[in-house]
């Protein structure tokens, strides 16, 4: 089976170093915030193109913690996508706000300006962008809808490590950038992890302050907070796994240029390529098909596992089926929920691989 991860599949090299760098934190006798940590938070902060990062214990903490940090909570609006992850939208629950939910563009299933517009209020504080898929595009067009609007501009950047636009990297954009390095991320701990990246001194400390009980010193709380810290352990594991991830990028992009170039089916198409080859980090390759259960029961046969993301928009989740929405509605996303298919795309597979994917597919009728 082609599988759409493949960690057993790394290099022997990738885990001899990891057993080291592990070796390295359990002899040293301390396991939460110390040097790991501090060396991670300075490196990634460096890679990202800004001047912070504040490792925190996942994704979903690292958007609840920067909106917390912001001042955002009870009555304030976040405008974002209901074609991501549930913890994108849960997060700005967590914090006391209310989101709101834009439609997405069909042609890459990023939010659609025009549906964030309409969605404007009085209320709204922010917009939070989520680079699905591994995508970055019309970052200026962002800056400014926002500028405009006296909004804050935030980036949920869970799928999208290195991605960049213009040069300038994946959270350097908003106000600050949420990173998750779940396992399945294109940069993953070997459990959870996240991190806030930002510029802004006073945001980032206190981003420190709340992933710590809200202490500012030991023992002393000027705010409530939240348990949200990084482990030595993992963070010791990224500074390993973040040696890779160019090179493990350059070969998702290789996997993708194939299929763009070997995938010739009149019922599949593949989601559009941007036209800056570099922007875009392919966490996911994402086709559409009209039959999407019979083309991923059709590879699943030739021996290719598939996953939808996301079969199930966050407006049609039982726990919130009240939620807010663009008063036109949310059709490009209903639409693109039933014909979106995940194929396998990640650094492990090898031609051959990518050859039988491409085959099953165009034998697809
Ligand atoms: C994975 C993911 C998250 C949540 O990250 P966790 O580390 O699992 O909390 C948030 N947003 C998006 C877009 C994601 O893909």
């Amino acid at each position: 089976m082609i599988l759409m991860n493949d960690f057993r599949a790394e290099p022997e090299t990738l885990r001899v170093a990891e057993l080291a760098a592990a070796d390295r934190v359990l002899r040293s006798g301390w396991y939460v915030l110390g040097n790991e940590v501090r060396t991670f938070e300075q490196t990634w902060a460096r890679r990202c193109g800004v001047s912070h990062a504040i490792g925190v214990g996942n994704g979903m903490d690292a958007i609840e913690i920067g909106l917390r940090a912001l001042g955002i909570g009870r009555g304030d609006e976040v405008i974002t996508t209901p074609m991501t992850a549930f913890a994108s939208v849960l997060a700005v629950i967590r914090a006391g706000a209310v989101p709101v939910l834009a439609d997405i563009d069909p042609r890459t299933a990023l939010l659609d300006p025009a549906s964030v517009e309409r969605c404007i209020s009085p209320r709204t504080k922010a917009v939070l962008l989520v680079h699905l898929y591994g995508q970055m595009r019309a970052m200026d067009r962002w800056m400014t809808l926002c500028k405009h609007a006296e909004i804050a501009l935030l980036e949920d950047c869970a799928q999208s490590h290195l991605a960049s636009w213009n040069g300038a990297v994946a959270g350097s954009f908003g106000r600050y950038g949420a990173y998750s390095f779940y396992p399945t991320k294109n940069l993953g701990a070997l459990g959870d992890g996240g991190a806030l990246v930002c510029t802004d001194a006073g945001l980032a400390q206190r981003a420190t302050v709340l992933r710590n009980y809200g202490q500012s010193v030991r023992y002393h709380h000027p705010e409530l907070g939240l348990n949200s810290r990084l482990d030595e352990l993992q963070a010791a594991l990224l500074l390993v796994r973040l040696e890779w991830l160019e090179g493990f990028t350059e070969r998702r992009r290789q996997v993708a240029e194939a299929y763009h170039a070997g995938i010739r089916n009149p019922v599949v198409r593949c989601m559009a390529a941007p036209a800056q080859a570099q922007s875009h980090v392919y966490h996911l390759f994402v086709v559409l098909c009209e039959q999407r259960d019979q083309l991923a029961r059709h590879l699943r046969e030739f021996g290719v596992e598939t996953l939808v993301h996301y079969p199930v928009p966050v407006h049609f989740q039982e726990a919130c089926p009240e939620i807010r929405r663009d008063p036109k509605g949310l059709a490009a996303t209903e639409r693109h929920a039933v014909q979106c298919l995940s194929i396998p795309c990640h650094p492990q597979m090898s031609d051959a691989d990518v050859a039988r994917v491409i085959d099953a597919i165009n034998a697809f009728k």
